[in-house]
């Protein structure tokens, strides 16, 4: 089939990118054959399970609240921000029938809270501007035309650098595909710049092409990385890919010799340990979190925290897992601390856990308990009763045992040595859950080699990126749903 525009990947950015190249081609006047091509049976998997299956899918801060959250590419996506807001996002939506709700934190969800809004939404959007969206339809190889590669090779060599031309000439593309010299489209008389090989041994040809093929995480929603694989045969830079906003792993809370297979990533399944399956399902709000990288303070923020099957998660661990997986894998010991009573000092908490111990000590219930019940009772009212297990399996230096004689012991309770544990909770991490979880893929192919205004591929006529296949992430709260529609329909509009 011949089409004039092929988005690869149906995802948040792609679904968006063929909508706006339809929708402004009509709107000009001049309609375009738009064809996505989604290997998955049904387009938009990953926006599904967003927001744990609510779709949290913008975020209305102003520019420069929201690109404090933006963690790579806050300059270069700029003007894809620009040219569609959040403001513009939630008026697609509500204008297509979808109503929505702003929450806590500026995070904008559809009203119905069902992601599932999300995708019938941009599905019929598309499907209302004649873009025709192709399911199960894998694509293997992209080759792009003589066409396009002489006109990079005159751009390259205008530019001084010819050397470089004949990556290009075999501009063809992975999975293994002919190259250009096999099958070469005639410069100048094709109609099409680029030929999309489907694994099903079909081909499709367009005159522009939009790869919006997403990251590497959550393989199982049709997101395995095959952009980068391309972009990379193409000449393009991939930056070195990570995941981000994933379970951090601290020592001892998987079984040893599980997650000693494992150099950094650690499977979610790996079995937890007794410190693991006590901590796990515990969730902490309105603590301190520490992150420390080769003993050093980098990071200090407040909020909450989730243990779960994976690690440490929720907003503040996600928060903090960009820099500590990449600390990680650039070999640096990466460690998490933790306040538990960030409102009171040292000194203040030492003498509150004092005079609590006494009027434990008063109570006439606890006359007849032992010291490590008392110490349960200290502990009960210091902490979530569920966090106590883990706190004593982390500290046993806040119960230490006197042997006076043969057959005579004495236990005593560290009271200082508890106010210090839960002002600094350690947490030594030794690795973090992969792609399989992982929310976002930090890396990704260059911006150095992207047009900020449109998208466009610097190498390469005709070709553009957007989404999550760029070097782009951002934290949590509707920010990476924000950036892959803003790219997705500056792409669009600017195939058009
Ligand atoms: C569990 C989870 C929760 C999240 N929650 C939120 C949230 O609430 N808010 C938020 O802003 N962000 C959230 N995100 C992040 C957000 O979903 C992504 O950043 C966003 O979906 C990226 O969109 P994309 O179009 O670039 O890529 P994707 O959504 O990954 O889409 C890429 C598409 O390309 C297709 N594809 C890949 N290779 C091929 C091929 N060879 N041939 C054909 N098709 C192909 C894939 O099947 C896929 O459909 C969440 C992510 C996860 C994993």
């Amino acid at each position: 089939m011949k089409y004039d525009v092929i988005v690869i990947g149906g995802g948040a950015s792609g679904l968006m990118a063929a909508y706006s190249a339809a929708s402004h081609a009509a709107a000009a006047g001049n309609p375009l054959r738009v064809c996505v091509l989604e290997k998955m049976p049904r387009p938009g998997r990953k926006i599904m399970i967003t927001g744990k299956g609510r779709c949290n899918f913008t975020n209305v801060k102003d520019w420069s609240a929201f690109s404090a959250h933006i963690r790579a590419g806050a300059q270069f996506v700029r003007p894809a921000w620009r040219s569609f807001p959040p403001e513009r996002v939630i008026e697609f939506f509500e204008s297509a029938g979808m109503p929505t709700v702003v929450e806590r934190g500026d995070r904008a969800f559809p009203a119905s809270y069902h992601s599932t809004d999300v995708v019938d939404t941009l599905v019929r959007e598309c499907l209302g501007v004649g873009v025709i969206i192709q399911t199960e339809a894998e694509v293997a190889g992209v080759e792009i035309s003589r066409l396009a590669s002489l006109a990079r090779n005159d751009r390259a060599e205008a530019a001084g650098a010819g050397e470089g031309s004949s990556d290009l000439e075999n501009a063809i593309l992975p999975k293994h595909f002919c190259n250009g010299s096999e099958s070469p489209s005639p410069a100048g008389a094709a109609s099409s710049n680029f030929t999309i090989h489907l694994s099903d041994g079909t081909t499709h040809n367009a005159k522009k092409l939009i790869i919006a093929t997403g990251g590497l995480s959550y393989p199982g929603t049709g997101s395995t990385g095959d952009g980068f694989t391309w972009a990379k045969a193409i000449g393009h830079t991939v930056t070195p890919l990570f995941p981000s906003l994933t379970a951090l792993v601290p020592k001892g809370y998987k079984t040893e010799a599980s997650a000693a297979q494992f150099k950094h990533h650690i499977p979610r399944e790996t079995p937890l340990s007794e410190y693991g399956t006590q901590l796990c399902g515990v969730s902490l709000k309105n603590i301190g979190v520490n992150l420390l990288i080769q003993g050093t303070v980098t990071d200090e923020e407040f909020g909450d925290i989730d243990f779960t099957d994976g690690g440490i998660e929720g907003p503040i661990g996600f928060q903090l897992s960009r820099k500590a997986v990449k600390a990680m894998v650039n070999g640096s010991k990466v460690a998490m601390t933790l306040d538990l009573k960030p409102g009171v000092p040292l000194t203040d908490l030492t003498v509150r856990i004092k005079e609590l111990w006494e009027e434990i000590g008063r109570d006439r219930r606890s006359q007849h308990m032992r010291e490590k019940e008392r110490c349960r009772v200290l502990l009960g009212k210091l902490l979530p009763r569920e966090l106590i297990p883990g706190f004593i399996s982390a500290h046993p230096e806040i119960i230490t045992l006197e042997r006076r004689g043969r057959a005579d012991t004495k236990v005593w309770v560290n009271l200082v040595s508890i106010a210090k544990a839960l002002k600094e909770w350690r947490f030594d991490l030794e690795g973090f859950v992969g792609w399989e979880r992982a929310v976002v893929t930090a890396g990704g192919v260059s911006t150095d080699e992207i047009v900020p205004k449109t998208m466009a591929s610097r190498l390469v006529p005709g070709l553009c990126f957007c989404g999550e296949a760029l070097d782009l992430d951002a934290d949590t709260g509707g920010y990476n749903l924000q950036l892959a529609f803003c790219t997705g329909w500056l792409a669009g509009q600017s195939v058009v």
